[in-house]
């Protein structure tokens, strides 16, 4: 690969966590990572996706202890991102380095606010683009920056069904010798969020698609993998990029830290669409958090609940067009790292090719599909019942939660994600509860700022004579 030159020393790093494609196990094509073959964080990083059309997965989960945990009690958010990409990265990246990332990148709070006894919303939307994926962007925008050596130009492609976007445009404005590029569905995304996408400026260009957000993610795939635009040194900055995963570990150990009794279980309900958000989760239980159960509320697009239901999985295509239109996924692109955490292979078009073990799912994934009219219904019950403002995406998180307590009886400690700010998608929100939420200071300039769009219909020549263009 094209920034290999720059990796020598990545060899001599014995103890370093390497990362394996999802697609090892497949039939071998020209394009096939070897079984056995790995590449280094860096590598992982810059690449985005596997050459084989895989996802990097580390080749081992470092543990992090009970102790470790209970001491970030009361501390700041910072310390628990030491923790947690140390733990991953001590061999890739200098402490001072990870710190001087870890104290820019997160320069704002994290809310944990009770709703009743033992049941809480943690609010990932105080960030600059008042979404969570702010936690995962402005990490991975230090890392890329840091990592990518001084020589390297990238261009950065990512598909957004609305916040992604957003999130990563704001993260890697303003970073030198990167440029970024963002896909949007033209009809899916709100009037606000197509105004934050359209007006980033600088390095970032928006390009809208008459097309869904499948469509976009496809469009960013096909470029991955065109041996044409080589020399362009494209990667990813959405959750199929490992460096976008690790950070969404990290408020999961903070969380449990501010709330739990040393050992105490815990739930978490992460309302869920291309499944990066879930899969930090994932890894958090797999390091050691006492997590009980990983609830992954989905939307319309029920591709997964009924997987876990029936044992048979079916893409959903085109999506459906749903409230919560962050997660309009019909096959989430991280399921192919669930799969292949639970012993599956699943491909990037949604064909299975192993199925992973069920009964291990089940054990530790509850998950269920809430409708548009439920979705709106529990934006107005939890502000009547408990004054607690959510969105969309929110609001499937919490319904996905009470099922998860009807069903089931259990009395854990839980945590609900709040992933966007309610003020994102004030139609929403205005029309369940009959007030307009409050911008946040990070948005309230939003409606002076400029900045059009390219227009793109949903065709791969059209996009690759674009990108050629650039070279
Ligand atoms: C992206 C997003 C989600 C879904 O997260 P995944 O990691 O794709 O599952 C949920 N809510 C909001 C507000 C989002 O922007």
């Amino acid at each position: 690969m094209e920034t290999g030159n720059a990796m020598s020393g990545d060899e001599n790093m014995a103890n370093a966590i390497r990362y394996y494609s999802t697609n090892r196990k497949l039939e071998p094509t020209d394009k096939m990572v070897p079984i056995g073959s790995t590449v280094s964080f860096r590598e992982a990083l810059m690449m985005g996706q596997a050459p084989d059309e895989g996802l990097f997965m580390p080749d081992r989960i470092p543990a992090i202890s009970r102790e470790a945990i209970a001491a970030l009690r009361g501390r700041p958010y910072g310390e628990a991102a030491r923790l947690v990409m140390e733990a991953f990265l001590a061999e890739d990246i200098s402490p001072e380095k990870l710190d001087a990332c870890i104290g820019s990148a997160y320069t704002f709070s994290v809310p944990l606010e009770q709703v009743v006894a033992g049941k809480y919303i943690m609010r990932l939307d105080q960030g600059p683009t008042a979404s969570f994926k702010d936690f995962a962007a402005r990490m991975m925008a230090r890392l890329m920056s840091l990592m990518k050596g001084h020589e390297t130009r990238l261009n950065v492609l990512v598909a957004t069904s609305g916040d992604t976007g957003s999130a990563v445009g704001d993260a890697y404005r303003g970073v030198a010798g990167i440029n970024v590029y963002i896909l949007y569905p033209r009809a899916e995304v709100s009037c606000r969020q197509k105004k934050q996408l359209d007006t980033l400026g600088e390095n970032v260009q928006a390009i809208s698609i008459a097309g869904k957000f499948d469509d976009c993610q496809d469009l960013v795939k096909q470029a991955f993998a065109d041996p044409s635009l080589h020399g362009l040194n494209l990667t990813s900055a959405n959750s199929i990029n490992f460096g976008r995963i690790l950070p969404q570990i990290i408020y999961y150990v903070y969380a449990y830290a501010q709330l739990a009794a040393p050992g105490e279980q815990i739930v978490f309900s992460i309302p869920s669409g291309n499944f990066g958000n879930a899969l930090g989760c994932e890894y958090a239980r797999r390091m050691g958090l006492p997590v009980r159960k990983l609830v992954m509320p989905v939307n319309e697009n029920d591709e997964f609940s009924r997987f876990l239901e029936t044992g048979s999985y079916e893409k959903i295509s085109p999506s459906r067009a749903c409230l919560s239109n962050a997660m309009n996924v019909g096959h989430p692109s991280n399921l192919a790292r669930f799969f292949d955490l639970y012993g599956g292979t699943v491909d990037r078009n949604g064909r299975v090719h192993a199925y992973p073990d069920l009964q291990a799912m089940r054990k530790n994934i509850f998950s269920v599909s809430v409708s548009d009219q439920d979705t709106r219904a529990t934006i107005k019950r939890v502000y009547e019942r408990y004054g607690v403002v959510l969105e969309p995406h929110g609001a499937v998180g919490w319904r996905g939660l009470e099922a998860y307590l009807d069903a089931t009886g259990d009395d854990a400690l839980c945590v609900s994600l709040e992933t966007a700010h309610p003020a994102k998608f004030p139609e929403a929100v205005a029309e369940a509860i009959g007030l307009k939420p409050e911008l946040p200071q990070s948005m309230k300039d939003l409606d002076k700022k400029t900045g059009e769009p390219i227009l793109m219909d949903n065709d791969y020549e059209a996009f690759r004579t674009y990108l050629s263009g650039l070279m």
